[in-house]
């Protein structure tokens, strides 16, 4: 592209163009009352590390340079409400799969956001006939760039199929596991589920934070196998993830869930707030980003 900062390209013959090996991390800042912050920002980074750890991938950051760097570039911005990327690629062009030979460095690409709390649209979504990366084929728990091959796959099909988005089974149990961009909750009998990390899931940052707030409502919580069944038969379904949070879904394939639905407003609520800094754990969980 014309114009853009050699830094900030990257050659097609790089390993990680060429063979989808990169890690990353999607953050969001949001214009909290008391400034600018990241929310849950040492969770995205030490996962990073973890990442870049379950692919073997050799680099010189440690949690506090990660953390220095992810808000300098943030705070470089001058945004308030933004979703934050720090990736971890490799601009060599060497041939060779072995991730030892090549050097790794961080770079965060920031896209701004509209300071919006207002509830997200209710989805639509299919259950996908691509599963997800096999626990035995993949370490499942690294966000690796290759593997969103698998999500764009699935969520492509869904699209052309007329959903929002696709849930995905574990390939070897057959369970549900996540869809192609979030985690995957249901509500039964005012219980809450999750599927169980045992299967093909993402150990999903704002899932973490959805069963802490729930816990703080009250709610009962169970992370456990999950059957498409369940959520067939489930009173409430739900989609969590980073970039929007926490999405009601409306139907699942033929399934459609009542338009009311009582846990996931009350979550929902509880996270709207939670990111901007209101409720118990607000020490911990946001990040302040000053201006330069
Ligand atoms: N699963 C997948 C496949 C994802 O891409 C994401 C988004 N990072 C999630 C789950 C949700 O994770 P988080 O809540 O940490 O954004």
């Amino acid at each position: 592209m014309d114009g853009l900062p050699r830094e900030r390209e990257l050659p097609f013959g790089s390993n990680s163009v060429q063979h989808g090996t990169a890690v990353f991390e999607g953050i969001r800042m949001y214009a909290a009352p008391a400034g600018p912050a990241l929310f849950r920002l040492d969770a995205h980074l030490q996962r990073l590390l973890d990442s870049a750890a379950l692919l073997g991938i050799p680099h010189a950051y440690d949690l506090d340079a990660l953390r220095r760097h992810v808000r300098d570039a943030a705070a470089g911005s001058g945004l308030d409400s933004a979703y934050v990327r720090p990736v971890l690629y490799t601009r060599e062009a060497r041939l060779g799969v072995n991730l030892q030979d090549f050097r790794f460095t961080l770079g965060t690409e920031i896209w701004a956001l509209p300071a919006d709390d207002t509830p997200p649209r209710p989805l639509r979504v299919t259950v996908s006939p691509w599963c997800r990366p096999s626990r035995s084929s993949f370490a499942v728990r690294a966000k690796a760039t290759g593997t969103y091959v698998v999500s764009a796959l699935a969520r492509t099909r869904a699209a052309a199929d007329g959903f929002d988005d696709a849930v995905q089974l574990d390939p070897d149990s057959g369970r549900v596991a996540e869809s192609t961009i979030a985690n995957v909750f249901l509500v039964r009998d005012g219980r809450l589920v999750t599927p169980w990390l045992e299967d093909s899931v993402l150990a999903g940052i704002t899932r973490d934070t959805v069963l802490t707030l729930a816990g703080d409502l009250g709610i009962e919580t169970s992370e456990a196998p999950v059957l498409p069944g369940d959520l067939l038969a489930a009173d409430e379904v739900f989609l969590t993830g980073t970039a929007s949070g926490l999405v009601p879904v409306a139907g699942l394939d033929t399934r459609t869930y009542p338009a009311v639905r009582p846990v996931t407003d009350a979550l929902g609520r509880a996270y709207r707030r939670a990111v901007l800094g209101d409720g118990p754990h607000r020490p911990s969980w946001l990040t302040p980003v000053s201006r330069p």
